[in-house]
C-alpha cells in the first residue's frame, strides 16, 4: 500500500505527510490514520482524505471509513478527536491553508484596458503557462483597481484546467495568522511543509508583512523554497517592491527578480468600459449619459464605481422609476462629491508650461506671441473645466486678466479642438494627466 500512496501522491507528497504517518485497521470497515501532529491530521484530512478512501476501498471494497487521529507525543492532546473522512469530500479542500475563490473575479470579465493591460497580459500568461514564466510575479497598484481580481482569476483559471497542481491563495495577513498558529502549538515545521509542497503559491496584500519581521522572515525562506524548486509565486501589494516600507532590502530586492507589473489609476475609457460591461451583467437598462457622467466623475477606483451603480440600481428598483441624469445625482451625492477633483489653478498652469515647455512665469506675463499665448489659453481652459472657480476669478490668477479674455480663451481652444484632432488629443492628455 505504501508504494501506492508514493505513487498515487508523488514523492514529495507523500514524504511530507503520509510518510509520518501510520495505518491500522480498525474494525473491519475502517482505517484509522495516525498523524504525528493535530495539523498534519488536519492536513491529511483536507489535502488527501477522499483520495484515501477511494484508493483503500479500491484495494478492499469492504473499506467505507477514514479515521484520522492525531498521535502525538503530549498526553493531553492525545485523546483528540478523530478526524472522520467517508462522504466524499466537497470542493473547499483548499480551505484550510487558502482562501476560498470568489467565482465573480474571473478573466473573462475583467475589462482591459491602458492602465491594466500589462497586468492582464501577465496575469494570464502566468495561468495558461506550464512552467514557470516569470518568478515571482509581482502585480501593484493602488486600492481597488484590480489587483485581488486578476488573483482569484489566475488560481480558478489553474484549478480548472491543470487540477493536479496544488494552487494555494492566500492574504498575507491570513499568512502571518497561520504561522502565528503554527508556532503556539509547536507545529511550525508542518507549517513549513505545507507551504513549501504547492505547485502555486499565491499571497495578496504583502504590504501587510511591512515591520512584521518574523513573518517576514518565514515568508522570505517560503518564497526561496519555492523559487529555488522552480514552483510559481505571485505576489500582490500595493507598492512596488522597492517602495515597499518596512520590508527588509533583500526581501525587495527578491521580489522584483520576476515580472513586475504595475495596474494605473483608471482613465475614463477603461471607467466607461467596466460600468457598460457590469450594467449588461446586471440586466438593468441605464442610459449611456449616465455611464458617462459616472465615468468622468467617479475617479478613484473601481470599487467606488460599483458602489455606485449598485446604488443606483436599488435606487430605481425600489421606487420602480428609471435612471436618469437627475435622479443619479442625488442618489449619489456623497460619492460625487468625495470624487470631485481637487485640481487647483496652480497645478494647472504648472502641469501646462512643463507641456509645452514654457516657464511657469508666462502664465502670468503680457506676452502675447502664439507660443506662449496658446499654453496659457489651454491652461485657462483647463482651469474653467476642471475647477469650480469663476470666470474672473481664473483671469485674477492669469497676471490679473479680464473675465472677458478667459472666456474668448475657453471659446478658442473649444474651437480649436473641434478643428484639429490632434490639438484636442493632447489638451485631452493634459486633462487626464490632471485628473489622475
Ligand atoms: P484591489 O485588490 O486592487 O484592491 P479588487 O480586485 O478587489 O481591487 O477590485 C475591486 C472591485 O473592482 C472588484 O469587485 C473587482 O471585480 C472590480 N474590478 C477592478 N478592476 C476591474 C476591471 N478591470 N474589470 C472589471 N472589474 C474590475
Ligand atoms: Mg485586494
Amino acid at each position: 500500500m505504501r508504494s501506492r500512496l508514493r505513487a498515487e501522491f508523488g514523492e514529495a507528497a507523500y514524504r511530507s505527510w503520509l510518510k509520518p504517518a501510520s495505518f491500522e485497521f480498525s474494525g473491519e470497515d475502517t482505517i484509522r490514520i495516525l498523524a504525528p501532529t493535530r495539523f498534519m491530521r488536519d492536513w491529511i484530512e483536507t489535502q488527501y482524505g477522499d483520495r484515501l478512501l477511494r484508493l483503500w476501498s479500491e484495494e478492499n471494497p469492504k473499506i467505507v471509513r477514514l479515521e484520522i487521529v492525531h498521535d502525538g507525543a503530549a498526553p493531553e492532546r492525545a485523546a483528540t478527536v478523530p478526524v472522520v473522512v467517508s462522504a466524499p469530500a466537497s470542493d473547499g479542500a483548499h480551505n484550510d491553508i487558502g482562501a476560498p475563490l470568489d467565482p465573480r473575479f474571473r478573466f473573462d470579465n475583467f475589462v482591459v484596458g491602458k492602465p491594466n493591460e500589462l497586468a492582464f497580459a501577465a496575469a494570464r500568461r502566468v495561468a495558461e503557462a506550464e512552467s514557470v514564466p516569470f518568478n515571482p510575479l509581482f502585480l501593484y497598484g493602488g486600492v481597488g483597481l484590480g489587483k485581488t481580481h486578476l488573483m482569484h482569476a489566475i488560481a480558478s483559471h489553474i484549478r480548472k484546467t491543470t487540477p493536479e497542481r496544488l494552487v494555494i491563495y492566500l492574504s498575507a495577513e491570513k499568512f502571518m495568522y497561520q504561522f502565528i498558529r503554527a508556532m503556539r502549538f509547536k507545529d511550525t515545521m508542518a507549517f513549513k511543509d505545507q507551504f513549501r509542497s504547492v505547485d502555486v503559491l499565491m499571497i495578496d496584500d504583502v504590504q501587510f508583512f511591512s515591520g512584521k519581521d518574523n513573518t517576514q522572515e518565514e515568508f522570505f525562506h517560503t518564497f526561496n523554497a519555492l523559487v529555488d524548486h522552480n514552483r510559481q509565486v505571485i505576489i500582490s501589494a500595493d507598492k512596488s517592491p522597492n517602495d515597499l516600507e518596512g520590508m527588509e532590502d533583500r526581501m525587495k530586492s527578491r521580489l522584483g527578480w520576476g515580472l513586475v507589473a504595475d495596474i494605473h489609476p483608471t482613465i475614463y475609457e477603461l471607467r466607461l468600459g467596466i460600468l457598460q460591461s457590469k450594467a449588461e451583467q446586471m440586466h438593468f437598462d441605464i442610459p449611456p449619459k449616465v455611464l458617462e457622467f459616472l465615468a468622468h466623475r467617479i475617479t478613484s477606483n473601481v470599487r467606488e464605481l460599483e458602489g455606485a451603480l449598485n446604488r443606483l440600481v436599488a435606487y430605481a428598483k425600489l421606487v420602480g422609476r428609471p435612471i436618469a441624469l437627475d435622479n443619479t445625482q442625488e442618489v449619489l451625492q456623497d460619492i460625487l462629491r468625495a470624487n470631485d477633483r481637487k485640481v487647483t489653478i496652480e497645478e494647472i498652469q504648472k502641469r501646462v508650461a512643463e507641456h509645452y515647455n514654457i516657464r511657469l512665469g508666462e502664465m502670468f506675463s503680457a506676452r502675447r506671441s502664439r507660443a506662449i499665448a496658446r499654453p496659457r489659453q489651454v491652461a485657462m481652459y483647463l482651469s474653467k473645466q476642471l475647477t469650480e472657480r469663476s470666470l474672473p476669478e481664473i483671469g485674477r490668477k492669469f497676471g490679473g486678466r479680464d473675465h472677458t479674455t478667459v472666456m474668448h480663451a475657453v471659446r478658442k481652444i473649444d474651437e480649436l479642438c473641434a478643428l484639429d484632432s490632434s490639438f484636442s488629443e493632447d489638451v485631452e492628455l493634459l486633462r487626464r494627466m490632471l485628473e489622475g
